[in-house]
């Protein structure tokens, strides 16, 4: 077997591409994925003053129709479109309060109830809407903030689908920040599918819940310990429930979903995470209509597979 591979920095996190048994010319591919995920960073991040979901948030005028590239506004139509399906547990306007809360500081702190209450009347996916005609999103109210974070990782990943799918690789690990996608046949066992072992929430690195068998999906995971910070014995992490403002806890200590689709498993993990057992299941029928989608949650005291899952297991 021959694998060759790329990592990279980006999105503030490790992205890695392996190829396996690729016969052509690896490097020229692996600079196409490169260049995609850069234009993704580029038309994304937060920190470059330059990029242009930095540019709509900074220069979007309430009520004003502001015209986007045709990508990001077929992006972030669809990311609406599923902050509809799960009646908002997803959304990506909560960059006031991402930015409140700063879990990527150096010394983070829980902010007061006031800075909440403040940051919360910013946000509201239903305050936006998309016109096709210009490809243009009008944002109704002032200071509003989109923030990428959820939704960023799980698009680039497939992008870079389209790019190794397109030059016909068999076999590839995608690798974006724990955003998995695993095109193919496991080069090693065939199909035997790949294996992918699910961390256990606030456990040991190494130490798994259980392990799945699949090829060819995608697979992310939201959970509390990925970022979070200690304050007066309360644990806060850095996935927000947008009602409250506040770190979602609804018992789930940990979900993964595994998708067809790459940007769906980032979506939906998220907002499993934010919607609990119950409706998070509820929504996961719904999508199934679509797309591949299974999950394996924890909670406290069990484990949670779906159908798919549990003949993954
Ligand atoms: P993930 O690790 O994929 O679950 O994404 C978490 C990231 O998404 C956070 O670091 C925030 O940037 C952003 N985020 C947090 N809560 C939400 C939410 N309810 N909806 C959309 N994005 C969120
Ligand atoms: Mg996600």
């Amino acid at each position: 077997m021959k694998a060759v591979g790329r990592r990279m920095f980006l999105y503030n996190t490790v992205c890695e591409v392996i190829l396996y048994n690729y016969s052509k010319d690896a490097t020229g591919l692996l600079d196409e994925c490169e260049r995609s995920s850069l234009t993704v960073q580029n038309m994304l991040n937060r920190y470059d003053e330059q990029s242009e979901l930095s540019m709509l948030n900074r220069n979007y005028r309430p009520g004003v129709p502001y015209p986007l590239s045709e990508e990001l506004f077929v992006l972030l139509q669809a990311v609406w479109r599923f902050s509809g399906l799960c009646q908002g547990a997803f959304d990506a306007t909560v960059g006031n309060l991402v930015r409140l809360w700063d879990f990527t500081a150096k010394d983070p702190a829980a902010p007061k109830e006031r800075q909440v209450k403040e940051a919360l009347a910013r946000c509201g996916y239903q305050k936006v809407s998309f016109r096709e005609e210009d490809h243009s999103v009008i944002i109704r109210i002032p200071g509003m903030e989109i923030d990428g974070g959820g939704f960023g990782k799980g698009y680039a990943v497939g992008q870079v689908l389209n790019v190794l799918r397109k030059a016909g690789v068999s076999s590839a690990l995608i690798n974006y920040g724990g955003n998995l996608f695993l095109l193919g046949e496991n080069p090693e066992t065939g199909n035997g599918g790949w294996k992918v072992g699910i961390q256990a929430p606030w456990k040991e690195k190494g130490n798994y819940l259980t392990s799945l068998y699949f090829s060819d999906l995608g697979i992310a995971t939201s959970a509390g310990y990925e970022r979070y910070f200690r304050q007066e014995g309360k644990t806060y992490w850095h996935i927000l429930d947008p009602v409250s403002g506040m770190p979602a806890d609804t018992g789930i200590k940990s979900v993964s979903i595994i998708s067809d689709n790459p940007l769906v498993t980032d979506l939906m993990s998220t907002a499993f995470f934010v919607l609990g057992q119950e409706k998070g299941e509820e929504v996961a029928g719904r999508l199934r209509d679509y797309v591949v989608l299974e999950y394996v949650a924890a909670t406290e005291e069990k484990l949670i597979l779906s159908e798919g899952a549990k003949i993954w297991n």
